[in-house]
């Protein structure tokens, strides 16, 4: 699972040389294998006049060909990231829920980039399906049902002829659906306590959803992102895909927000860094709250992993030891940076304006 990766951990290790080799594989992709074997090549070709490294990345693809062959993978899998530098004794493996691109990487430490986005895009979310009588319940991490609850509560729902007044069978019956839908709330909050839960999807047939969501305590209210209308019956598989459809319409409005806020920020001269230098300075400082960063950007950089420092553009010797430098992804540096220091990060999807204030923004503490 997702959750169970510490991004933390894996955005400090680090070596001041290349050893570190990091794999993503999607399993979904028949062509996974070619794609190892041809990256392996290339890797192996340009690293041939450094003998140690060539070694180095000979041994850590043993070990990843090693965890390909006997890994215990789950049936959910889908994907696999693997982390490896043996002079370093570090290795991680991990099976994955979610599909990646194929990459091969070599650098001096683990590329989290991949991860950092699927924890971003793929929080916590709790559906509940129901009716007056039913209800289901389930808990979604990573994509993936991780607890489901299935609740009924008998209610009648025809007034026989005879025996009560209509009145009567009126109160009664509204008095077993209040029981029920408090029975079902209660269930919920146990089921958020459980996971950190930020978004909650109500759906189901008629008006039983929106009279549901006022038996919720307002804390749960505001975590209630849509409902959608869905047979009491519905498949889980289609259940499932609406509810995704919702999250993701919420997730990019959230993110439009982001964005609109830093406009204005901009426009009053506020607490704000945007553009690689200005937001890779803020991030290393320890002065951004809010990362954002454009899915796709990426900026060529140098890094030294002698003094730790990072700059946007391109050198062969470092500014400050004057040692051989390597190249990288400024926003790969970017994300490992704002892992290690805590700083909250959002991957926004193509947004016109961020792009053009450089595809990195960043709310800034002081
Ligand atoms: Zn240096």
């Amino acid at each position: 699972m997702l959750e169970d990766i510490d991004l933390r951990e894996l955005s400090e290790v680090s070596d001041n040389r290349p050893s570190f080799v990091s794999v993503y594989l999607n399993m979904k992709d028949s062509r996974m294998d070619k794609f190892l074997t041809k990256r392996e090549r290339e890797c192996l070709k340009a690293l041939k006049e450094e003998k140690e490294l060539k070694e180095i990345f000979q041994e850590n693809m043993e070990d990843v060909r090693e965890f390909l062959k006997s890994g215990k993978r789950t049936e959910r899998a889908k994907a696999i990231a693997i982390f490896s530098s043996s002079p370093n004794n570090f290795f991680e493996g991990y099976f994955l829920p979610i599909e990646v691109e194929n990459q091969l990487i070599v650098d001096t430490s683990p590329y989290i980039r991949p991860l950092a986005l699927l924890e971003e895009e793929w929080e916590s979310l709790a559906i509940v399906l129901l009716d007056h009588s039913n209800a289901r319940l389930y808990l979604i991490s990573s994509s993936v049902i991780q607890d489901t609850k299935k609740m009924h509560k008998d209610i009648m729902n025809k007034h026989k002829k005879g025996g009560w007044s209509q009145m009567r069978f009126q109160r009664l019956r509204k008095g077993a659906i209040d029981q029920f839908f408090k029975e079902v709330s209660e269930y919920l909050e146990n089921f958020l306590e459980k996971e950190n839960v930020r978004r909650i999807i109500l759906a189901g047939p008629g008006s039983a959803k929106k009279e549901f969501e006022e038996y919720l305590p307002e804390p749960i209210q505001q975590k209630v992102i849509a409902a959608i209308d869905e047979d009491i019956d519905v498949p889980e598989g289609q259940l499932l895909s609406d509810s995704f459809e919702n999250f993701f319409k919420k997730e990019r409005e959230e993110e439009n927000e982001m964005v609109a806020n830093l406009r204005t920020e901009i426009l009053k001269g506020g607490l704000v860094a945007y553009g690689v230098d200005d937001t890779l300075s803020a991030v290393t400082e320890g002065r951004a709250e809010l990362l954002l960063i454009n899915m796709g950007k990426r900026a060529v950089g140098w890094k030294c992993e002698v003094c730790k420092i990072f700059r946007p553009g391109s050198a062969e010797t470092c500014e400050s030891c004057g040692k051989p430098v390597f190249n990288v992804d400024v926003v790969e540096e970017l994300v490992e940076a704002a892992k290690s220091l805590g700083t909250t990060l959002e991957f926004i999807k193509d947004n016109e304006f961020l792009e053009e204030l450089g595809g990195v923004a960043a709310f800034l503490r002081f």
